[in-house]
């Protein structure tokens, strides 16, 4: 049997950064065999400039509003933006999915093997049915009204039946986000993720907080504008994650995304649950949907203890103008300039795959795995970065 070896600069192995000494070893099908001293590589080895690198892992995207790029205006605010999108949502098919396989392409071409999936439609399927990428579905129901809450379970349930047919080990039911799910559909999505892999949208602006702590705010327009009658609703001086976080005790791992206004205090009061629980949360980072929609950037505190939890995200072509973790990992170190490279590299492959549960195969160079290997040539330069090995998915 013949290997592939790769050398460069630094291998990153998803943890560690390895110096230009060592060697990866893989099989054809680029499933890894070991890295070992320069000395004892043999022949055959290709050099190259820069770090290598597992393939990344997106752990937010919604691939199939990728027809919206560049549509809806930047910085709005949460409430016109939510309000654009559902105004522009509606295309011809032809377009969506012409869409969705380019948007495809582009994450490929920047070194994605995996992602996590926001699904409102069954748009994606058939694009998804060429696993030319990993992707975990995250089926998304939103409801905010308690009443309409089966209704809007079950309507969930129809389109969580399709992808299941075809992706039944990778498919989950998630409620939206804490300002549109009621606690009668917290329930009902609680119930049917249990021990599963879990996301929701998080204090993507401070509306959303205000809005649970006093009731008032740009929130208001929004419910009125749809005409969704709020006045069941009681603020509770609590901030919108710590109102919700009780019916977050099931899944085995949720990814909390954009975390734009969590506080120390949310930080503490998550890790109490998550003891208390089973459940174990990420904090996925989409800085570039952030700046985009609300031009605001996450809080420093996350990173305090949270190193090994925290993962990254593109979001979509809706609030993003390019579906590139190397773009995230620029911004990121630009905000966070005390982020070191190997703690960026690390949110964006070993710590995804461990939020995805998939870091048996992908997110690290470890003996067996086959978790795609990339080629960055300058980190905080988007565009100097290639893939010398997409996976083999099936
Ligand atoms: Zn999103």
């Amino acid at each position: 049997m013949s290997f592939l070896k790769f050398q460069a600069d630094n291998i990153f192995t998803g943890t560690e950064m390895l110096d230009s000494s060592k060697v990866l070893i893989t099989s054809h099908h680029g499933i890894i065999e070991d890295i070992v001293d320069e000395k004892d590589a043999g022949e055959n080895v290709q050099k190259f400039k820069g770090i290598i690198s597992p393939g990344f892992i997106n752990c937010h995207c919604h691939l199939e509003l990728s027809h919206l790029k560049g549509v809806i205006p930047e910085q709005t605010g949460m409430v016109d933006f939510i309000l654009n999108i559902m105004q522009n949502r509606a295309s011809t098919e032809e377009l969506i999915l012409d869409a969705i396989e380019k948007a495809e392409e582009e994450m490929i071409a920047n070194g994605i093997v995996a992602v996590g999936d926001i699904c409102n439609t069954t748009n994606t399927i058939n694009q998804k049915m060429k696993a030319k990428l990993y992707y975990h579905n995250f089926i998304e129901i939103s409801g905010f009204v308690p009443q309409a809450a089966q209704q809007r379970f079950d309507a969930g349930l129809e389109v969580y039946n399709q992808f299941v047919n075809f992706f039944p080990n990778n498919t989950t039911l998630v409620p939206h986000a804490p300002y549109s799910v009621s606690k009668n559909l917290f329930k009902l999505i609680g119930d049917i993720s249990e021990n599963k892999i879990s996301s929701m949208h998080n204090q993507e602006s401070e509306e959303e907080n205000l809005f649970f702590e006093q009731g008032c705010g740009d929130f208001e327009r929004l419910y009125k504008t749809l005409g969704i009658d709020i006045s069941f609703f009681k603020s509770k001086n609590n901030s919108s994650l710590a109102s919700v976080l009780e019916h977050l005790n099931k899944a085995q791992n949720t990814i909390l995304v954009h975390n734009t206004f969590t506080s120390q205090s949310d930080i503490e009061l998550l890790n109490s649950f998550s003891k208390k629980t089973k459940t174990q949360f990420y904090f996925c980072l989409c800085v570039l949907a952030n700046r985009y929609i609300t031009n605001s950037f996450p809080s420093k505190v996350l990173f305090n203890k949270n190193l090994s939890n925290i993962v990254l995200g593109t979001d979509s072509l809706a609030s993003n103008h390019t579906l590139n973790l190397l773009s995230e990992i620029g911004v990121m170190k630009n905000a966070f300039p005390f982020l070191s490279q190997i703690e960026l590299l690390q949110f964006a492959t070993f710590n995804g795959a461990l939020a995805l549960g998939i870091e048996d195969k992908y997110g690290s160079f470890k003996r067996g795995k086959q978790p795609g290997i990339i080629l960055i040539e300058d980190l905080f330069n988007s565009k100097k970065s290639k893939v010398l090995f997409q996976n083999k998915i099936i």
